[in-house]
């Protein structure tokens, strides 16, 4: 019988359920235990395909294509393992699955209701995921906030799978405790009332995960002990941690791993799957690093009122961070907003200030000048320059207008009546978006690629085959391969034997680091194990730090 840990959150949203989470299936790893993640989006989306990152953060793409919350993200790079479709899920899809089964006469003549039908759909779903990952233990995360109406369908789906199971499912909330300041104590009521709403659906927290800006002490673990029937024991102590893979570190200080597994009736196995001791390290190594190298991000501002959101990029930010830490140094990483440029072209000298310049991905119009204007500067004035996705083709907008002498060549994504549109839609995809297929229809998830002899992409891979993972519609346009070729650009990675580009370089000869990549490498990166294009880009900028 598999084991189902859900875990759901209290009092505020981006509590940190998703880092808890992947958390908790590493230390479950450590103990011997084949584990895996799933997600459960509230949204009625089918997939986070269709959501501006405003509103949702980074849109994570898993290897089979599969658009998704980018706790997934946390899932893959704290687990080390690839996950599938099978791992999320969100209101829509299961609500899609549910009706495309009714329509088939699957329920035989039945009345399909939202209870308990929407919730055992939840469960096959979960038990699809364990089946096919061959998990012991399933870790749940449930989107949103407990109160919210819209994940109560996926707790009313715990309380009948508790119900039925209870030694084998546990439930831990991750809840938030405000704090006032100087002589104020973190505040335990919110908490204790999502636990009474989590009591008022039936369900009561086995655990409760106290995020907060500092520690909780004994005293505020036993008021929510005593007002809200837990043991204190079962109250664990999660403070705000910079560094986020030592937090299951910290858990394991609270026992956390032998408690869960106890209520779970398991013991913890000698023969360990992973290596605690090596990632341990690696967080003492990481936190004695003292030299620094500077990256700067010239993205467009991810800005909502007055505040703004680098969630965004976090698969980007992780990447610089595993291949920095692996070679010695300390990331600082700069947010620039590309549309600074637009306005003033003298502050691109602040360029200069970075060892690094990242060109992420990006869809529609907004900062696209400023991005070509940082990316002719760090060319020109041989700033490793490393463009993902958008910043690829971007990259090609510049060499072309600046090198080959295309005047205003541009993307058909910007300008679609370009005289050079290097960058141009497949015509397949022009299809799709006349018909309005816009979900899920981009060219997504792993694809192929055959990688050149002699070049940093050979040197980063050692290889010359290797799959990345994409979402993207638009492509280097073939009728311009030639002359790009001509004036120096190099096709390093290619794929439908030479139709697409996949990587673009520039000669070492001429630029210490300048290369583009089709696909998103960030989304292969994991903590112990850096990506070798990061690994590549970041030595070329440390080459340039004093230290
Ligand atoms: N907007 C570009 C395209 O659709 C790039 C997408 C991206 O950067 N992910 O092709």
């Amino acid at each position: 019988m598999p084991k189902y840990i859900f875990v759901c959150g209290g009092v505020i949203s981006g509590v940190g359920k998703g880092v808890a989470t992947a958390s908790i299936a590493r230390i479950l790893e450590w103990y011997g235990y084949r584990t895996t993640c799933l997600k459960i989006d509230p949204y009625v989306n089918v997939d986070a395909g269709t959501m501006n990152p405003i509103e949702h953060g980074e849109v994570f793409v898993l290897k089979d294509g599969t658009e998704c919350d980018q706790d997934m993200g946390h899932y893959e790079r704290f687990l080390n393992k690839e996950l599938t479709k099978e791992n999320y899920m969100t209101t829509g899809s299961v609500y899609l699955s549910l009706i495309q089964k009714e329509r088939s006469l699957y329920f035989d003549g039945k009345c399909v209701e939202v209870v308990p039908h929407v919730p055992l759909e939840v469960i096959e779903k979960i038990n699809r995921a364990q089946k096919l990952t061959k998990s012991e233990i399933v870790l749940i995360e449930i989107g949103g906030t407990v109160g919210e109406y819209q994940n109560l369908l996926f707790l009313e789906a715990v309380r009948i799978l508790k119900q039925k199971f209870p030694r084998d499912v546990l439930l831990i909330l991750v809840s938030y405790l405000p704090y006032q300041g100087e002589g104020m104590e973190l505040k335990t009521k919110p908490t204790q009332y999502a636990i009474r709403t989590l009591n008022s659906a039936g369900l009561h927290p086995d655990f409760v995960l106290a995020r907060a800006i500092k520690p909780l002490d004994q005293i505020r673990k036993e008021k929510i002990a005593f007002n809200c029937n837990l043991n204190p024991e079962d109250i664990i102590s999660a403070p705000d941690e910079k560094l986020i893979y030592k937090i299951p570190l910290n858990f394991e200080k609270d026992k956390l791993g032998l408690k869960i597994l106890k209520k779970l009736n398991l013991k913890p196995r000698k023969k360990k799957v992973d290596n605690k001791e090596k990632w341990a390290k690696e967080i003492e190594k990481i936190e004695r690093l003292n030299k620094e190298v500077k990256i700067g991000i010239v993205g467009k501002y991810f800005k909502t009122g007055d505040f703004i959101l680098s969630d965004a990029y976090i698969s980007v930010i992780e990447a610089i961070k595993h291949a920095s830490w692996s070679l010695g140094y300390k990331p600082k990483i700069d947010w620039l907003n590309s549309e600074e440029y637009e306005k003033d072209k003298n502050k691109l000298e602040d360029l200069k200030n970075y060892n690094g310049i990242i060109i992420p991905g990006g869809f529609g119009s907004r900062g696209v000048e400023g991005k070509i204007l940082a990316i002719q500067y760090c060319r020109e004035n041989k700033i490793p320059c490393l463009g993902l996705c958008y910043g690829l083709q971007l990259m090609i907008v510049e060499f072309a207008r600046n090198v080959c002498g295309l005047k205003n060549a541009h993307t058909t994504e910007v300008n679609p009546k370009t005289k050079y549109p290097v960058i141009d839609i497949l015509e397949e995809q022009k299809k799709l978006l006349k018909e309005k297929l816009y979900g899920g229809t981009m060219r997504l998830g792993d694809w192929e690629c055959e990688i050149k002899k002699g070049t940093i992409a050979y040197r980063a891979y050692k290889k010359t085959n290797i799959l990345e993972r994409h979402r993207h519609r638009y492509e280097v346009n073939p009728r311009y391969h030639r002359i790009l070729q001509k004036y120096g650009f190099i096709f390093s990675g290619i794929s439908q034997k030479g139709l697409l580009v996949e990587i673009g370089e520039l000669s070492q000869k001429n630029h210490p680091f300048f290369l583009g990549t089709q696909f998103h490498p960030e989304f292969k990166s994991k903590f112990l194990h850096p990506h070798p294009l990061f690994m590549e880009f970041i030595k070329s900028a440390i080459r340039l730090t004093s230290n």
